[in-house]
């Protein structure tokens, strides 16, 4: 493992980019949800190359285990306890990484929120806290992210978390797919306003991750999760650093002409007819 400060990344942004394209060594990294599932994936994979990290979510008892084991594996890491859908925390969370490690380069908008429920049971509240946590959130996060990289002059790099329910939609999980859809507008949008400011803004939309979260939710039980594990073309769920790596790629040099890309990472699809086929099998 290299471990480095945090050094200028606009200084050795186009050094770096013929020395160590694939590296994020350096790079202030702030990962929403960074306690949990992928979240804390990506965070380690970040800690690991030599990027400081600080972690957010609600629920400290999510952070404190992680930002833990991250020390003890040699990484820099700090945790902020917030809820994304409070713009006034979001600025907080950005102002922690700059009081932490003196600047910000990478915002990872991790976090995510779902609920299972037919239309017609969903009261309003409901669909308004999965709305706000997914898309709201992101927004408030990366406006709040997209502050500071304007105030250092430039670049910077966000990473938002779609699905693809927000590809294909979803007959069980509808408020989330709603918003997960916009997340990839507001990728879109935001690539193309904060581009020519040297801001970057991609997504990843992951298929199913074996995540304790997404499990409880999206394959409750063994036949679900058996029809979900046969949509997919190589046969499997995903590994949650399956999703890490690819954001590591989106923070890299490597990735400095990605901007407004959707990027789906789920094993590939089979279709629903083959499914059931296979499952009357
Ligand atoms: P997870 O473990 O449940 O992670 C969700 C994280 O979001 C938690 O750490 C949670 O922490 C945080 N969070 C929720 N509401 C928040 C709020 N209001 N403010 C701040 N943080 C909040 O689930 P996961 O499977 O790792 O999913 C990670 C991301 O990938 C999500 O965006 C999810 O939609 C997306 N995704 C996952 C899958 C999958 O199959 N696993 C598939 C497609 C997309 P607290 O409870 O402490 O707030």
């Amino acid at each position: 493992m290299r471990l480095a400060p945090a050094r200028s990344v606009v200084d050795s942004e186009e050094e770096r980019a013929l020395t160590d394209p694939f590296g994020v060594e350096g790079k202030v990294t702030i990962v929403t949800g960074g306690g949990t599932g992928i979240g804390a994936a990506i965070a380690r994979e970040f800690a690991l190359r030599g990027a400081p990290v600080i972690i957010a979510s609600r629920k400290a008892e999510h952070l404190e285990p992680t930002r833990d084991a991250l020390r003890k594996a040699g990484g820099r890491c700090e945790l902020f306890v917030c809820d994304v859908r409070d713009a006034a925390a979001c600025e907080a969370l950005v102002g922690e990484a700059v009081r932490h490690f003196g600047r910000l380069d990478v915002l990872v908008n991790n976090h995510g929120a779902s609920i299972a429920a037919p239309s017609l049971a969903l009261s309003p509240n409901a669909w308004r806290a999965v709305v706000a946590i997914n898309l709201d959130g992101t927004f408030l996060c990366s406006k709040a992210a997209a502050k500071r990289f304007i105030e250092q002059q430039g670049p910077g790099c966000i990473i938002n978390l779609s699905s693809i329910a927000g590809i294909d939609g979803s007959s069980t999980m509808i408020p989330y797919a709603a918003a997960k859809a916009a997340v990839i507008k507001l990728t879109e949008s935001h690539a193309s306003e904060w581009g020519p400011l040297g801001i970057r803004v991609n997504c990843i939309a992951p298929g199913p991750i074996e995540t304790e979260g997404a499990a409880s939710r999206a394959w409750p039980n063994e036949r679900v999760r058996e029809a979900v594990r046969l949509s997919r073309a190589l046969g499997r769920f995903g590994r949650v650093e399956e999703i890490a790596y690819p954001c590591v790629f989106l923070a890299s040099a490597a990735a400095n002409y990605v901007n407004g890309a959707t990027l789906v990472v789920d094993g590939g699809r089979v279709r629903e007819a083959e499914v059931i086929q296979a499952l009357a099998k």
